[in-house]
């Protein structure tokens, strides 16, 4: 099985459950758990934060982060793409009575001019501007990241406006090692981060939010209120662990298999566009006449897995557990679907 749906689908490492089973752990309702105390205080300092609060999801991390930055009757700007707008039940409503206010820039990127224009007035009959919420990678945008120059200009445009900034970084090392940003730059532009381990870097459960003492103290009695405190942790927290340790050098194979991967689909004859993979995330839109599902259908027949995020449009994803030989093996049947498509083609044109 070649699963490319999704960067979440990977089991962890003997390695990992190694580091696993072997986790000192304590009660982390009572913070006294130390393997996560550890995690918390390693994440927070890798981008320049005071603290962190580990959560069991990327979903639990951003809805947390939301509801501590955000008053009811407040706005949050945002891209039509993210997260929050599309697979988060609309948490940022139900949770914190906020609305999102949203922008439609090419490839999930939020620029500063688009910020200032977004701003509301004051007047009674609007929602307060009070934040803004970058993602980085962008995953509906294709893996898109934002420049450390992008990020400064909203950084300083946040500041003089007096609004929060919040990185939804779920796929966030995939950026850093794609762009060479240093973490504590990028760090230094935010209010909070949200990131997480159960992405590319391969653990089976997890999610980081890190921000200032006061942030992450408001944080964790959000938590707590969610449902989301959790005890022995540790057991958790020490695959992230393990994570930062092995998964984050080795990011660079997932980026360099989704360009060959790129490359096979820019030849291929029913496909008719592809977003740039700048990181891990391949998104392609196929020719009107060919159907994500029935491509996904023919995929399956070689038992490749793939992911439809529109009529036309695919999704696929490279990581920990997709091999050399398994892209090797994916590019031969894309290669025989691309002859079978233009046999059929002109079949159709004789008939
Ligand atoms: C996966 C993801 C999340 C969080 O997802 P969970 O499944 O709740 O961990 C948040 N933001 C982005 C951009 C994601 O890709």
């Amino acid at each position: 099985m070649i699963d490319l749906r999704s960067d979440t689908v990977t089991k962890p490492s003997p390695g990992m459950l190694d580091a696993m089973l072997h986790a000192q752990v304590g009660d982390d309702v009572f913070g006294e758990d130390p393997t996560v105390n550890e995690l918390q205080d390693r994440c927070a300092e890798l981008f320049g934060m005071q603290a962190g609060l580990f959560c069991a999801s990327g979903t639990l991390a951003n809805q947390i982060a939301i509801k501590v930055h955000t008053q009811p009757l407040e706005e949050i700007i945002a891209h039509k793409l993210s997260h929050i707008n599309n697979y988060e039940v609309g948490g940022h409503a139900f949770h914190s009575g906020v609305s999102l206010k949203l922008t439609e820039g090419a490839r999930g990127i939020i620029t500063k001019e688009e910020v200032i224009n977004n701003i509301n007035p004051d007047y009674d009959w609007l929602p307060v501007t009070r934040m803004v919420w970058l993602e980085n990678t962008c995953n509906k945008a294709g893996g898109s990241c934002f420049t450390m120059e992008q990020l400064k200009e909203i950084h300083y445009v946040c500041q003089v406006s007096h609004l929060r900034l919040h990185m939804d970084g779920a796929r966030i090392f995939n950026a850093l090692q794609a762009k060479e940003q240093d973490s504590k730059a990028v760090g230094a532009c935010f209010d909070s981060i949200s990131f997480c381990f159960s992405k590319g870097l391969g653990t089976p459960v997890g999610s980081m939010l890190v921000g200032s003492k006061e942030f992450i103290r408001r944080a964790r009695r959000i938590r707590k209120v969610m449902g989301g405190g959790m005890r022995q942790a540790g057991y958790l927290a020490a695959a992230a662990i393990y994570a930062l340790d092995h998964n984050i050098e080795r990011l660079d194979e997932d980026h360099k298999r989704a360009k060959v991967i790129e490359a096979a689909l820019q030849k291929a004859p029913f496909v008719k566009e592809i977003y740039p993979a700048e990181t891990n995330i391949l998104m392609f839109e196929l020719i009107e006449e060919c159907k994500a599902k029935d491509f996904l259908a023919e995929l399956a027949k070689h038992n490749i897995k793939a992911i439809q995020l529109g009529p036309n449009h695919v999704r696929m994803v490279t990581h920990l557990d997709i091999t050399e030989e398994m892209v090797n093996e994916l590019l031969q049947v894309l290669e025989h679907i691309g002859i079978h498509w233009r046999d059929q083609a002109n079949m159709d044109l004789i008939a």
